[in-house]
């Protein structure tokens, strides 16, 4: 076959460069005036039937119109996201993210830069930000970390290895049956459940995870911790890991990381972090002493997408032992061969320290975001959601239909309205809240029983909001227990 210079197609990008470079800023003023705005809009509000139906559509084949598809996003995408942007949003543990992540996210994508490895700037900007995070948390300076999606990831990676340094190299060969060993790991009830997704994903077994009950501020309760690890050392088990968590999901309580720290000391395993959001409140000069025991973990595994207002995803694992974090994912490949110099220098790469070859350039939007606003005004903005969470606590308190149902510790604040059949009057509530488009919280349970859980985590939400919520649950509430 030859190739005649017919058959060569136009290129992607544009023959008339300023047409596209017009449409351009259109899309990107429409995405300012939608955060200038955001206040103005709901929430959240369903998609209509015929907005999903339309939007199947088959394969096209033919080019559309940029100007077009872009009328089609503004119709048919942006109005029904999940409303995380918007200060009304207090459900689940979503960050707000911000203009300036967002112009990040452009020049980013712009350079569309492959972060596996090589010797290139965005590499050395990614290794900035580890030494942000190892100077923030008090860990060496040479101690590794790696952008992932989000601490689901970081969690695995972190499980990963420990589990190579508990079993050593061989297990990346032979497997983890060849060792003979039953490991065991050891987490709170109150954990997220990624680490138990991890421990299956691992190889190891959900089963394998012991849940640790907790006391009365739903922190880890270390005599129980110590009991069991010695139980399963008595029958034969080896117990590796140990997972404590900074800001639960349900509740926001921190476990007692020092004393975990202790016991990990004394029985030689693993001490992990989840500190997904909670983590980044060592930005807080106000909340970071009640994280002390943090700069002891082996390692971390948080998000700059939740507290640090980056936008989605920008999750990140740390591990102190760096050796062992290479050795566990390390793998000799003919064309990823390194050279002291050229393009191919810079050795280890990213791609060394995880199972991720091909990786985005999640870490300029967090370097932009730290570099912008300054770690001391996002620690304000951390200190102030947590304010608000008290303000929360204090407007329940004064209003005798409703209950707190958990102390509040950081940010999340878990309540309800009390009626007869509260489970079912409460998640009522929960539903037509989001579908007025005025406050998104969502449900917990707690001690079986059913929470509204307000969990603030946008730097744009304030008391007014706060009021609103409790305006709209007593307004639903009442309405409910009459029809
Ligand atoms: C959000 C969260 C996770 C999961 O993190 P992803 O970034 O969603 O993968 C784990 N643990 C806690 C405490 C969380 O809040």
């Amino acid at each position: 076959m030859t190739i005649s210079p017919d058959t060569q197609p136009d290129t992607l990008d544009p023959e008339d460069w300023p047409t596209l470079r017009e449409q351009g800023h259109r899309m990107l003023d429409d995405m300012l005036d939608y955060l200038e705005q955001i206040r103005s809009r709901p929430v959240w509000q369903p998609i209509p039937d015929a907005v999903r139906a339309e939007f199947r559509q088959p394969l096209p084949q033919q080019p559309t119109d940029l100007a077009t598809v872009h009328e089609t996003f503004m119709s048919s995408i942006l109005p029904y996201a999940v409303g995380n942007t918007h200060p009304g949003f207090m459900g689940w543990v979503h960050g707000g993210g911000t203009p300036v992540g967002m112009l990040a996210e452009m020049l980013a994508a712009g350079l569309n830069a492959n972060l596996g490895g090589r010797d290139q700037m965005p590499v050395e900007v990614e290794r900035q930000m580890l030494r942000w995070v190892c100077e923030l948390f008090g860990f060496p300076d040479d101690a590794s970390g790696l952008f992932v999606t989000g601490t689901s990831m970081a969690t695995l990676i972190a499980v990963l290895v420990a589990r190579h340094a508990v079993l050593g190299a061989e297990v990346r060969t032979r497997g983890i049956a060849a060792s003979g060993k039953r490991l065991t790991a050891y987490t709170s009830v109150g954990a997220h459940g990624c680490i138990a997704k991890m421990m299956d994903m691992a190889g190891l077994g959900t089963d394998a995870l012991r849940m640790i009950p907790v006391n009365s501020r739903y922190e880890m309760d270390t005599t129980a911790l110590e009991q069991t690890i010695a139980a399963d050392r008595a029958s034969g088990h080896t117990p590796f890991f140990i997972a404590a968590t900074a800001g639960t999901v349900n509740t926001g309580a921190i476990d007692p990381l020092n004393a975990v720290a202790d016991v990990a000391k004394r029985h030689g395993l693993w001490f992990h972090v989840d500190g997904a959001y909670g983590a980044l409140a060592m930005l807080a000069p106000e909340i970071a002493p009640r994280l002390a025991g943090l700069e002891r973990a082996d390692s971390v595994a948080f998000d700059f997408h939740k507290w640090g207002q980056v936008p989605y995803d920008a999750g990140f694992v740390l591990i102190r032992d760096r050796k062992q974090h290479f050795d566990t994912f390390a793998s000799p490949a003919a064309y990823l061969r390194r050279e002291t110099h050229g393009m191919a220098g810079g050795s280890p790469w990213p791609c060394d320290f995880g199972p991720d070859l091909s990786r985005g350039f999640r870490a300029l939007k967090a370097w932009f975001t730290l570099q912008v606003y300054g770690s001391e005004k996002l620690g304000q903005i951390i200190a102030h959601t947590c304010e608000l969470a008290q303000y929360l606590r204090l407007r329940i308190a004064q209003t005798p239909e409703l209950e707190l149902l958990a102390p509040v510790s950081l940010n999340i604040v878990c309540f309800r309205f009390r009626c007869n059949d509260a489970d079912r009057v409460n998640a009522a509530i929960i539903v037509a809240l989001q579908e007025s488009g005025i406050a998104a919280p969502s449900a917990t349970t707690l001690d079986g029983k059913l929470a509204i859980r307000a969990a603030i985590v946008n730097h744009r939400t304030n008391k007014g909001d706060i009021d609103a919520l409790i305006r709209a649950t007593l307004e639903l509430g009442t309405a409910k227990i009459r029809s």
